[in-house]
């Protein structure tokens, strides 16, 4: 045998070993973990601290759920951003320290929607912060993924907050007579709202909102009424930083930042959820401002930019709190 033939050998046979080895690790190896890092993500706007609180994700299957527009339609822009049939769709709440107030937007789904949703309080006390220390609760609507946490196991979630929400989401999924004449199927969705709401009505603190509305110094409710009769927008601004977080103004980025137009069999009067999506889309692209979404991928914060008539989301940098 030459010289280099017995290197090669050698070589093979050590590279053989190591590869036993390696593989002989992996039986041997570490049981899989299989949980994600707390769900909280901090920015600061101005002098205010924002943590955005994760709930958790719902699958949901725009095929079926979107409206004006046609299922092949859908496929073909959720094909585009390389999504299935069921989309993986976060629910995020937003909490405000102000410096002076703490201010919760949206709650999530608290026990209304299932074990893969309810972890916005968890991860608030991941975040540092106390049910007992938030001062307002901010509702944009009264759907259940977004009041479900104000309550666990029928008691008041939030014992020291005053909870806000527009006045004609109260009126309407707050009313005994709309839920008798509800169909079958809509009925959860009040008796969702009566769960979540009431106790705070009977607790003399809930506080309906009127019109735009500054709430607290640097925070004002702005009325985007359609997906729900009293849909809010909230707009938080510091120090000439701003954040406008939507609510449901949109579900599904794959297809409604490129088609503004398409709705969801949720809205309750969807031209006019149309109308103001599309108004916020052309504000925010504008104004060149923050935006936080309650479905949009965690942590549902970034900016949109405007590309002939579609629209482009742009999510923030995952980055350190400055
Ligand atoms: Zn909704
Ligand atoms: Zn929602």
């Amino acid at each position: 045998m030459t010289q280099p033939t017995r290197w090669l050998r050698r070589g093979i046979a050590a590279m053989a070993g190591s590869l036993l080895l390696l593989s002989s690790a992996a039986y041997a190896g570490a049981p899989q973990v299989k949980t994600q890092a707390p769900g909280f993500y901090r920015v600061m706007l101005g002098d205010f601290e924002v943590t955005a609180l994760f709930d958790g994700t719902l699958d949901l299957e725009p095929k079926k759920l979107l409206t004006n527009t046609t299922q092949a339609q859908v496929g073909k822009l959720l094909d585009r951003s390389f999504e299935k049939d069921a989309v993986p769709t976060s629910v995020n709440g937003y909490l405000i320290n102000t410096g002076s107030k703490l201010v919760l937007v949206d709650t999530g789904a608290g026990g209304l929607f299932g074990p893969t949703l309810g972890n916005l309080q968890a991860n608030l006390k991941a975040a540092g912060y106390q049910p007992e220390q938030v001062d307002d609760v901010l509702v944009t609507h009264m759907h259940g993924d977004h009041v479900g946490g104000l309550v666990v196991d029928g008691k008041l979630a939030f014992p020291n907050a005053t909870i806000h929400a527009g006045k004609e989401d109260a009126d309407f999924w707050l009313s005994k007579a709309n839920l008798d004449k509800a169909s079958g199927e809509m009925k959860g969705f009040f008796q969702g709202a009566m769960a979540s709401l009431n106790p705070y009505v009977d607790a003399g603190k809930f506080k309906p909102i009127t019109g735009n509305t500054e709430l607290l110094p640097g925070i004002k409710a702005v009325a985007a009424h359609g997906h729900t009769p009293g849909h809010n927008v909230y707009v938080v601004e510091s120090k000439g930083q701003k954040l406008v977080l939507w609510g449901d103004l949109m579900h599904v980025a794959a297809v409604q930042f490129v088609q503004p137009q398409v709705t969801i069999s949720f809205d309750v009067d969807s031209k006019s959820a149309a109308v103001e999506r599309k108004k916020a889309y052309a504000d925010a692209a504008k104004g060149r401002y923050l935006v936080g979404s309650a479905h949009l991928p965690f942590p549902g914060l970034g900016h949109i930019r405007a590309e002939g008539k579609s629209y482009v989301w742009v999510p923030v940098d995952y980055q350190q709190v400055r």
